[in-house]
């Protein structure tokens, strides 16, 4: 049993052994989501598996940051958005008015283009959360190990009561990352996470994601073609079709997706002709 009380996926997964590499871990059928009278996505369905990294590709405006927000509810914080359809996750429909929601954004950690790191110190932006969650006996264990994992100890261990606004902004970046994987999500979701980010923290998020997919799964929305065929075992492409949504045109295994794509758009936009 893991902390959210499930059988784990997530301790299988750590042991390398998907028990669910045959059963999608995540169901998402025939999801919409508009603003007001305009839907932003229609009728999207996939099959998410376990411990995999999913990229999520197409031109901007195609509804990919709306859809991402469905995982963890952001799209509560619109008053005129509305989603229908059924993304189920284990025992749980995410779509479900009842649901409770502060549950599932710990579950679900979000890194979104431009970092957003809390304007208090380095060492503050791990420990706070932690608190918030009533782990702070954990805290100096856990900030070591997190700002290891993204890079980040060596550059900011003399001085963690710095600002966080204090770091350049690939550094920011990784600290947002180091602090949401403090909190142990089964999923984590990147929108555009490397969009504004010098090489060398674009390198390391691109390794990190990769190793995080023995302990958790992953979705990234990502321009970067080529980093989505580094870094995704599977890859969706969205497409805005006519009545102005995003669809999705094409899912598969990224090598599928990027070699041999079934779709005419989904072949125009990898080959650089749209988009
Ligand atoms: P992408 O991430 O692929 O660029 P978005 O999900 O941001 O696409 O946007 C999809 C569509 O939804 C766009 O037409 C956009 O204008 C619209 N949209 C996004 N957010 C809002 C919002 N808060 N209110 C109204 N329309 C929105
Ligand atoms: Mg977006």
């Amino acid at each position: 049993m893991d902390k959210h009380g499930l059988i784990g996926k997530a301790r299988l997964c750590k042991a390398g052994v998907c028990l669910t590499d045959d059963k999608p871990m995540m169901q998402i059928r025939n999801l919409s989501v508009r603003y007001g009278s305009q839907y932003a996505i229609y009728n999207v369905s996939a099959d998410i598996s376990a411990c995999s990294v999913t990229a999520w590709i197409g031109p901007s405006g195609c509804g990919k940051s709306t859809f991402l927000s469905c995982f963890n509810r952001l799209i509560d914080l619109y008053p005129k958005c509305k989603a229908s359809g059924s993304i189920r996750w284990d025992k749980d429909e995410l779509l479900d008015p009842g649901i409770n929601v502060r549950n599932l954004r710990t579950r679900v950690g979000m890194v979104f283009q431009r970092p957003n790191p809390f304007p208090v110190s380095i060492k503050k932006n791990i420990t706070l959360p932690l608190k918030e969650h009533g782990r702070s006996q954990e805290s100096d264990e856990t900030v070591e190990k997190t700002l290891r994992e993204v890079g980040l100890w060596n550059e900011v261990k003399d001085r963690l009561n710095a600002s966080a606004l204090s770091l350049s902004g690939g550094q920011q970046q990784r600290l947002c990352i180091a602090r949401t994987l403090a909190l142990e999500p089964d999923l984590i979701l990147f929108d555009e996470p490397c969009s504004a980010l010098d090489p060398l923290s674009t390198q390391v998020i691109e390794d990190l994601i990769d190793s995080l997919r023995h302990r958790c799964s992953v979705m990234i929305v990502t321009h970067n073609l080529a980093q989505a065929r580094r870094v995704a075992d599977d890859i969706g492409v969205f497409w805005t079709v006519e009545g102005g949504f995003g669809q999705l045109i094409e899912f598969g295994k990224a090598q599928q997706i990027m070699e041999a794509p079934r779709n005419r758009q989904t072949a125009a936009y990898i080959n650089g002709l749209v988009g």
